[in-house]
Protein backbone atom coordinates (compact mmCIF):
# COMPACT_ATOMS: atom_id res chain seq x y z
CA UNK A 1 0.00 0.00 0.00
CA UNK A 2 1.41 3.20 -0.74
CA UNK A 3 2.41 5.77 2.00
CA UNK A 4 -0.66 8.72 2.72
CA UNK A 5 0.41 12.02 2.09
CA UNK A 6 -1.72 15.34 2.87
CA UNK A 7 -1.58 17.97 0.89
CA UNK A 8 -3.34 21.15 -0.23
CA UNK A 9 -2.28 23.72 -2.90
CA UNK A 10 -2.77 26.58 -1.27
CA UNK A 11 -0.68 26.47 1.95
CA UNK A 12 1.95 28.37 0.77
CA UNK A 13 -0.51 30.99 -0.78
CA UNK A 14 -0.03 34.07 1.82
CA UNK A 15 1.89 36.83 0.58
CA UNK A 16 3.59 38.06 4.23
CA UNK A 17 5.79 41.18 4.20
CA UNK A 18 9.37 41.11 3.63
CA UNK A 19 11.93 39.95 6.03
CA UNK A 20 8.85 37.67 7.25
CA UNK A 21 10.31 35.16 9.37
CA UNK A 22 8.20 32.68 8.82
CA UNK A 23 8.98 30.26 5.74
CA UNK A 24 5.97 30.09 4.34
CA UNK A 25 7.10 28.52 0.98
CA UNK A 26 8.60 25.46 2.24
CA UNK A 27 5.10 23.45 1.85
CA UNK A 28 5.20 23.98 -2.25
CA UNK A 29 8.88 23.65 -1.91
CA UNK A 30 8.55 20.51 0.07
CA UNK A 31 5.41 19.25 -2.30
CA UNK A 32 7.44 19.92 -5.27
CA UNK A 33 10.16 17.97 -4.65
CA UNK A 34 8.09 14.80 -3.42
CA UNK A 35 6.77 14.87 -6.98
CA UNK A 36 9.94 15.42 -8.43
CA UNK A 37 12.17 12.70 -6.83
CA UNK A 38 9.59 10.12 -5.23
CA UNK A 39 8.51 7.41 -7.42
CA UNK A 40 4.81 8.25 -8.05
CA UNK A 41 3.87 4.60 -7.18
CA UNK A 42 4.98 4.92 -3.63
CA UNK A 43 2.69 7.30 -2.17
CA UNK A 44 -0.81 8.82 -2.79
CA UNK A 45 -1.72 12.70 -2.53
CA UNK A 46 -5.01 13.53 -0.24
CA UNK A 47 -6.47 16.51 -0.23
CA UNK A 48 -7.88 18.01 3.07
CA UNK A 49 -11.09 19.65 3.42
CA UNK A 50 -10.87 22.93 5.19
CA UNK A 51 -12.48 22.63 9.09
CA UNK A 52 -15.96 24.04 9.70
CA UNK A 53 -16.52 27.43 12.43
CA UNK A 54 -18.31 23.56 14.43
CA UNK A 55 -15.35 22.12 14.40
CA UNK A 56 -12.83 24.59 15.84
CA UNK A 57 -15.39 26.13 18.26
CA UNK A 58 -15.21 22.15 19.86
CA UNK A 59 -11.57 23.27 21.02
CA UNK A 60 -11.23 26.89 20.92
CA UNK A 61 -13.55 29.88 21.74
CA UNK A 62 -16.19 30.58 19.60
CA UNK A 63 -15.36 34.67 20.18
CA UNK A 64 -12.09 34.35 19.46
CA UNK A 65 -12.50 31.87 16.05
CA UNK A 66 -15.48 34.86 15.06
CA UNK A 67 -12.99 37.25 15.58
CA UNK A 68 -10.59 35.74 13.79
CA UNK A 69 -11.99 34.13 10.88
CA UNK A 70 -13.82 37.72 10.23
CA UNK A 71 -10.64 39.96 11.10
CA UNK A 72 -12.30 41.63 14.20
CA UNK A 73 -9.77 40.05 16.48
CA UNK A 74 -7.98 42.50 18.05
CA UNK A 75 -4.63 44.31 17.28
CA UNK A 76 -2.54 42.99 20.09
CA UNK A 77 -3.83 39.62 19.69
CA UNK A 78 -3.15 39.67 15.88
CA UNK A 79 0.40 40.99 17.20
CA UNK A 80 0.97 38.30 19.19
CA UNK A 81 -0.08 36.01 16.47
CA UNK A 82 2.46 37.24 14.32
CA UNK A 83 0.89 37.54 10.99
CA UNK A 84 -0.91 40.49 9.80
CA UNK A 85 -4.85 39.53 8.90
CA UNK A 86 -5.76 38.24 5.54
CA UNK A 87 -8.33 36.34 3.96
CA UNK A 88 -5.77 33.88 2.88
CA UNK A 89 -4.57 33.66 5.98
CA UNK A 90 -7.46 32.21 7.41
CA UNK A 91 -7.86 30.43 4.06
CA UNK A 92 -4.78 28.84 4.68
CA UNK A 93 -5.13 28.08 8.38
CA UNK A 94 -8.27 26.87 8.20
CA UNK A 95 -7.14 24.19 5.24
CA UNK A 96 -3.96 23.06 6.88
CA UNK A 97 -6.02 22.58 10.22
CA UNK A 98 -8.02 20.32 8.21
CA UNK A 99 -5.05 18.31 6.37
CA UNK A 100 -3.78 17.33 10.34
CA UNK A 101 -7.51 15.98 10.70
CA UNK A 102 -7.30 14.23 7.67
CA UNK A 103 -3.63 12.82 8.33
CA UNK A 104 -5.10 11.26 11.65
CA UNK A 105 -7.99 9.32 9.93
CA UNK A 106 -5.94 8.26 7.03
CA UNK A 107 -3.84 7.21 9.84
CA UNK A 108 -6.41 5.24 11.18
CA UNK A 109 -7.27 3.64 8.12
CA UNK A 110 -3.75 2.85 7.04
CA UNK A 111 -1.42 2.81 9.83
CA UNK A 112 0.29 6.02 8.42
CA UNK A 113 -0.29 9.07 7.53
CA UNK A 114 2.27 12.20 6.61
CA UNK A 115 0.95 15.87 6.41
CA UNK A 116 2.79 18.23 4.65
CA UNK A 117 1.62 21.15 6.80
CA UNK A 118 0.66 21.39 10.45
CA UNK A 119 2.51 21.55 14.36
CA UNK A 120 0.90 25.04 15.27
CA UNK A 121 1.09 24.05 19.03
CA UNK A 122 1.23 27.41 20.35
CA UNK A 123 -2.35 28.49 19.37
CA UNK A 124 -4.60 28.09 23.02
CA UNK A 125 -8.22 28.19 23.79
CA UNK A 126 -8.95 31.73 22.99
CA UNK A 127 -5.40 33.25 21.02
CA UNK A 128 -3.08 32.33 19.01
CA UNK A 129 0.64 32.95 19.35
CA UNK A 130 3.90 32.16 17.69
CA UNK A 131 2.60 31.85 13.99
CA UNK A 132 -0.13 29.41 15.30
CA UNK A 133 -4.04 30.43 14.86
CA UNK A 134 -5.87 27.03 15.83
CA UNK A 135 -4.48 24.12 17.32
CA UNK A 136 -4.33 21.82 14.56
CA UNK A 137 -2.68 18.57 16.97
CA UNK A 138 -5.56 19.22 19.54
CA UNK A 139 -8.62 19.44 16.66
CA UNK A 140 -7.21 16.21 15.26
CA UNK A 141 -7.48 14.29 18.30
CA UNK A 142 -10.44 15.56 19.14
CA UNK A 143 -11.76 14.60 16.08
CA UNK A 144 -10.37 11.54 16.42
CA UNK A 145 -11.86 10.74 19.30
CA UNK A 146 -15.33 10.82 17.79
CA UNK A 147 -14.34 7.11 16.06
CA UNK A 148 -15.66 4.71 18.78
CA UNK A 149 -12.07 2.67 18.21
CA UNK A 150 -10.31 5.65 19.66
CA UNK A 151 -10.43 6.11 23.25
CA UNK A 152 -6.87 7.69 23.89
CA UNK A 153 -4.61 9.58 21.69
CA UNK A 154 -1.27 10.22 22.61
CA UNK A 155 0.51 13.60 21.43
CA UNK A 156 4.35 13.38 20.67
CA UNK A 157 5.43 16.54 19.84
CA UNK A 158 9.13 17.16 19.09
CA UNK A 159 9.23 20.63 17.48
CA UNK A 160 12.30 22.55 19.61
CA UNK A 161 9.71 24.67 20.89
CA UNK A 162 7.50 23.86 24.02
CA UNK A 163 3.95 22.99 22.88
CA UNK A 164 1.98 25.26 25.06
CA UNK A 165 -0.48 25.66 23.56
CA UNK A 166 -1.71 21.86 23.76
CA UNK A 167 -0.81 21.81 26.88
CA UNK A 168 -2.93 24.25 28.35
CA UNK A 169 -5.54 22.92 26.03
CA UNK A 170 -5.41 19.17 27.19
CA UNK A 171 -5.06 19.98 30.82
CA UNK A 172 -8.14 18.96 32.11
CA UNK A 173 -8.63 16.00 29.64
CA UNK A 174 -7.68 12.55 30.21
CA UNK A 175 -8.18 11.44 26.22
CA UNK A 176 -5.37 13.43 25.35
CA UNK A 177 -2.00 12.80 26.36
CA UNK A 178 0.61 15.20 25.62
CA UNK A 179 4.42 14.56 25.48
CA UNK A 180 6.72 17.70 24.51
CA UNK A 181 10.07 17.83 24.07
CA UNK A 182 11.90 21.21 23.91
CA UNK A 183 14.63 23.57 24.47
CA UNK A 184 14.52 24.98 28.14
CA UNK A 185 15.64 28.42 26.82
CA UNK A 186 13.10 29.16 24.04
CA UNK A 187 9.86 30.70 23.19
CA UNK A 188 7.39 30.49 24.92
CA UNK A 189 9.14 31.56 28.12
CA UNK A 190 5.81 30.20 29.67
CA UNK A 191 5.53 26.79 29.64
CA UNK A 192 2.55 25.44 31.00
CA UNK A 193 2.43 21.60 31.92
CA UNK A 194 2.22 18.75 29.37
CA UNK A 195 1.54 15.26 30.69
CA UNK A 196 4.85 15.26 30.08
CA UNK A 197 8.12 17.60 29.76
CA UNK A 198 11.02 16.94 28.54
CA UNK A 199 13.26 19.69 28.08
CA UNK A 200 16.55 19.99 26.89
CA UNK A 201 19.47 22.62 27.51
CA UNK A 202 20.89 25.02 24.53
CA UNK A 203 23.91 23.29 22.86
CA UNK A 204 22.37 19.79 23.63
CA UNK A 205 23.64 17.33 20.98
CA UNK A 206 22.61 13.85 18.93
CA UNK A 207 23.12 11.20 21.65
CA UNK A 208 21.37 13.03 24.73
CA UNK A 209 18.67 14.17 22.49
CA UNK A 210 17.93 10.38 20.72
CA UNK A 211 18.48 8.43 24.00
CA UNK A 212 16.02 10.73 25.45
CA UNK A 213 13.38 10.99 22.93
CA UNK A 214 13.63 6.92 22.39
CA UNK A 215 12.61 6.50 26.38
CA UNK A 216 10.34 8.73 27.14
CA UNK A 217 8.07 7.75 23.42
CA UNK A 218 8.52 4.39 24.76
CA UNK A 219 7.19 4.99 28.01
CA UNK A 220 4.37 6.96 27.32
CA UNK A 221 3.68 4.81 25.14
CA UNK A 222 3.80 1.74 26.65
CA UNK A 223 1.97 3.16 30.02
CA UNK A 224 -0.75 4.95 27.85
CA UNK A 225 -1.12 2.57 25.40
CA UNK A 226 -2.95 5.32 23.14
CA UNK A 227 -5.32 4.16 20.00
CA UNK A 228 -3.30 6.59 17.59
CA UNK A 229 -0.25 8.92 18.18
CA UNK A 230 -0.19 12.85 16.90
CA UNK A 231 3.59 13.24 16.05
CA UNK A 232 4.87 16.79 15.23
CA UNK A 233 8.46 15.81 13.49
CA UNK A 234 9.56 19.63 14.31
CA UNK A 235 13.11 19.77 12.03
CA UNK A 236 14.36 23.19 14.26
CA UNK A 237 15.95 21.44 16.32
CA UNK A 238 18.82 20.97 13.74
CA UNK A 239 21.60 22.20 14.53
CA UNK A 240 21.72 25.03 11.91
CA UNK A 241 18.12 26.57 12.81
CA UNK A 242 17.49 29.96 12.77
CA UNK A 243 15.02 29.18 15.89
CA UNK A 244 16.71 26.41 17.31
CA UNK A 245 19.70 26.61 20.19
CA UNK A 246 19.58 23.10 19.80
CA UNK A 247 22.68 20.86 18.31
CA UNK A 248 20.43 18.29 16.49
CA UNK A 249 22.65 16.57 13.16
CA UNK A 250 19.88 15.98 10.11
CA UNK A 251 21.05 12.45 10.01
CA UNK A 252 19.96 12.03 13.98
CA UNK A 253 16.52 13.84 13.36
CA UNK A 254 16.01 10.84 10.49
CA UNK A 255 17.11 8.34 13.76
CA UNK A 256 14.03 10.21 15.52
CA UNK A 257 11.96 9.76 12.91
CA UNK A 258 12.71 6.46 11.31
CA UNK A 259 12.42 5.22 15.27
CA UNK A 260 9.02 6.68 16.56
CA UNK A 261 7.56 5.28 13.00
CA UNK A 262 8.87 2.05 13.42
CA UNK A 263 8.04 1.91 17.14
CA UNK A 264 4.44 2.47 16.45
CA UNK A 265 4.29 0.49 13.71
CA UNK A 266 5.47 -2.62 15.48
CA UNK A 267 3.22 -1.50 18.14
CA UNK A 268 0.03 -1.76 15.74
CA UNK A 269 -0.76 2.19 16.77
CA UNK A 270 -1.60 4.25 14.17
CA UNK A 271 0.51 7.59 13.60
CA UNK A 272 -0.56 10.52 12.07
CA UNK A 273 2.78 12.85 11.19
CA UNK A 274 2.78 17.44 10.94
CA UNK A 275 6.07 17.91 9.58
CA UNK A 276 6.22 21.01 12.10
CA UNK A 277 8.93 24.00 12.52
CA UNK A 278 11.92 24.44 10.84
CA UNK A 279 13.33 28.07 10.19
CA UNK A 280 15.75 29.25 7.53
CA UNK A 281 15.94 32.44 5.72
CA UNK A 282 17.07 30.29 2.75
CA UNK A 283 13.73 27.92 2.88
CA UNK A 284 14.80 25.26 0.40
CA UNK A 285 17.54 24.45 3.08
CA UNK A 286 14.51 23.12 4.90
CA UNK A 287 13.75 20.42 2.49
CA UNK A 288 15.72 17.81 2.81
CA UNK A 289 15.46 17.62 6.35
CA UNK A 290 11.40 17.57 6.17
CA UNK A 291 12.28 15.33 3.87
CA UNK A 292 13.45 12.82 5.61
CA UNK A 293 9.76 11.94 7.65
CA UNK A 294 8.66 10.74 4.22
CA UNK A 295 11.72 8.94 3.56
CA UNK A 296 11.68 7.50 7.20
CA UNK A 297 7.74 6.68 6.94
CA UNK A 298 8.03 4.90 3.24
CA UNK A 299 11.26 2.73 4.86
CA UNK A 300 8.94 1.67 7.59
CA UNK A 301 5.64 0.89 5.18
CA UNK A 302 8.49 -1.08 3.25
CA UNK A 303 9.44 -3.51 6.36
CA UNK A 304 6.88 -6.36 6.83
ZN1 LIG B 1 9.07 25.43 16.57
Amino acid sequence: MPLTLINHGIYSDLALPDGHRYPINKYQLLYQHIVQNVESNLYQIVKPEALTITQLTQVHQSQYIEQLCSGQLPAAKMRRIGFPWSEALIKRTLASAGGTVTTALKAMETGMAIHLSGGYHHAHYDFGSGFCLVNDLVLAANEALKHSDINKVLIIDSDVHHGDGTAALCAQREDIITLSFHCDKNFPSRKPQSDYDVGFAKGCGDEEFLQSFKGSCQLAIDFHQPDIIIYDAGVDIHIDDELGFMNITTEAIYQRDLWLLGYAKQRHIPIGCVVGGGYRTNESDLIPIHMQLIQAGLKVKAQQ
